[in-house]
This record gives structure tokens, C-alpha cells and sequence, in this order.
């Protein structure tokens, strides 16, 4: 009795809810996690007025707001009804996901599945990074410039022992593009070397990046170990000046991690658990699956990769 009531008060103070892994689901509950400590996202869906959704078991912003809203709460959590949705949306039960394709086909479904486009919007642009791509002709210097804009930074890792800085600062570097891949210049009017490069114009309020720990190895898929630093907070200007489009005015760009999905054992076979920072307290938690304790900020370094078992696979971070 005691123990019950001490496990429901520590739920309810930590925040910190765990999830059963039902049927291989440690990918869903990793992203369960993260979802539930963007608060910003919390509290968009619960403004969402659902009443009228059919309840068919499809619509998986609906499914989801439902566990989002059980995880804040001190009601027991049940997520089947969520993962049987993904399941029913092609996200199949049994089967190993890749956590960054199922952040996006859940961010694609709340696009197409909530009614309310409004919200939709307000949703996107939590994480939405606007960039400008440059195309500079290399024979006429002429330059194309398209806006468009990311839900994520995808991030290469080109070795060991490196930062989260050096693969920004690599991100937005330019590259040249010869051969096959030379673009179509409308001055010279034919197909020319070029050189192309991303600038941001605006950072998000939520800020994902994937760290991309899986290539393509003539055939089969390799996962990169390699040790890679972040940091628990960093301003943006500081850590990758050259990155911003000139015309760009943002300056609050500073930014706090809350949030790391992170991936042990090797490309086909892994498991997924995740380090949560606490609204409140902002003390670490790690959540495996059911199971979720109290961590230190060291601990949470541990998914830096290198000699450990476990990589960190995406960060999330709040513009304080
Ligand atoms: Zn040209």
C-alpha cells in the first residue's frame, strides 16, 4: 500500500512516466517520451477539439493526445490503443523501427489527421527550420536561391571523436557538385559544376536533430559507433556563425537539451530508451521502457558513443 502510494506521488512529482514494451514497441515508447516532454506539443494537442473525430482506432494525433495527456496525469497509462493505431496507419506491431522515420511519419499524420489546420500549423512550427539553399554556377558565378524549410537538422558524422559543432559547422558548409551532379545554370543554359550550400533564416522553438549513425554499406546497413559531444546548452551564434543567411535578424538563439533517443546494439538488432530532462526540476531521468530513474547529467553523456554500448541517435533541444 505504502509502495503504491510512493510510486504513484513519485510519478506524479518526476513527471516521469514509464511504458510497458508491448510488442517491440521500446521505438514508439522512446518517442512517447520525447513527445511528452515537448510540453509546447502537449499542450497544442489538448487544445485540439477531438469530440467529433470518429473513434475508428485510425487517427493517431488522437490515440496520441490520449497517452500524452495519461502521462501527465497520475491515471494509469495505457498505449496499446496507440500502438495499434500506428499499426493500422503501416508502423507494424512486432517489427524493429528506425526512431527518426517514425518521428516523422507521426509528425506527417498529425499534418494529415487533425482536422483543426490552425493547431496543424502551430505544430509545425515548433520545429520548423527555415533555410535558404544557394546554387553558385562555378563558370558564370550567377546564384539560385530557394527558401524551404526542415523539421530536423540532419546531421553526418564523418568521424570519430567529434562534436555536435563540427557536424554543424559541416552541415553548413558548401560543397561543390561536379560531374553527375552538376545543376542546370539558366545563365550559361546548360548543365555547369556548381557549388551549393544551406543558410538558416529562423531556428525553431524546438530544435531535433538526428544524428545520422546508419550507412549504407554496399548493401547492407552499418551502424557508426563513433564518440560524438553535445552539449547541454549552447547558443547557436556561438557554436555556428557561419551558418545564418545574411538577411537573418534572429539573435535568441540560445538552447537547452531536454531530450536524447538513444539506440544500443547494432543496426538491424537494437533497443531504443531515452533521457528526459524534468520540466520542473529539471533533473535527467532515463526511461527504459517501464523502467525510469533518476540520472545524472554524466550518465546522460554516456550516449556520447565512442567506447560505450549505447549512441545517442537524436537531441532534442528548447530555445530557452
Ligand atoms: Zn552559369
Amino acid at each position: 500500500m505504502a509502495a503504491n502510494f510512493f510510486n504513484r506521488h513519485f510519478c506524479h512529482v518526476s513527471g516521469i512516466r514509464g511504458l510497458t514494451n508491448y510488442c517491440l514497441s521500446c521505438c514508439a515508447n522512446t518517442l512517447l517520451q520525447t513527445f511528452s516532454a515537448t510540453w509546447e506539443l502537449v499542450d497544442l494537442l489538448k487544445r485540439w477539439d477531438s469530440a467529433h473525430v470518429t473513434p475508428n482506432g485510425r487517427n493517431v494525433p488522437l490515440e496520441m493526445k490520449k497517452v500524452l495527456v495519461a502521462m501527465q496525469s497520475e491515471q494509469p497509462v495505457s498505449h496499446q490503443d496507440f500502438l495499434h493505431c500506428l499499426d493500422r496507419n503501416g508502423v507494424q506491431l512486432h517489427t524493429q523501427h528506425d526512431a527518426d522515420e517514425i518521428f516523422f511519419f507521426i509528425l506527417n499524420l498529425i499534418q494529415t489527421q487533425m482536422d483543426d489546420k490552425i493547431l496543424v500549423e502551430k505544430i509545425q512550427s515548433l520545429y520548423k527550420v527555415s533555410v535558404q539553399t544557394h546554387v553558385q554556377c562555378l563558370e558564370c558565378a550567377s546564384v539560385q536561391t530557394k527558401a524551404s524549410y526542415l523539421l530536423s537538422l540532419p546531421l553526418h558524422i564523418k568521424e570519430d571523436d567529434t562534436s555536435l559543432k563540427d557536424c554543424l559547422t559541416s552541415f553548413f558548409e558548401d560543397h561543390e557538385l561536379r560531374g553527375l551532379n552538376c545543376c542546370f545554370c539558366l545563365q550559361c543554359e546548360a548543365k555547369t559544376p556548381s557549388k551549393q550550400g544551406v543558410r538558416l533564416l529562423t531556428l525553431p522553438p524546438i530544435l531535433c536533430v538526428q544524428l545520422k549513425r546508419y550507412r549504407n554499406n554496399g548493401g547492407y546497413t552499418q551502424k557508426l559507433g563513433y564518440r560524438v559531444t553535445f552539449p547541454e546548452t549552447f547558443d547557436f551564434l556561438s557554436i555556428a556563425d557561419q551558418a545564418f543567411a545574411k538577411d537573418m535578424a534572429q539573435r535568441d538563439c540560445r538552447y537547452s537539451l531536454y531530450a536524447v533517443v538513444v539506440h544500443s546494439g547494432s543496426a538491424g538488432c537494437g533497443h531504443y530508451t531515452t533521457f528526459v530532462r524534468h520540466r520542473e526540476s529539471r533533473s535527467w531521468y532515463h526511461a527504459d521502457d517501464s523502467q525510469t530513474r533518476q540520472v545524472t547529467w554524466n550518465e546522460v553523456q554516456s550516449s556520447y558513443g565512442g567506447g560505450h554500448r549505447h549512441t545517442a541517435y537524436m537531441l532534442m533541444y528548447r530555445r530557452e
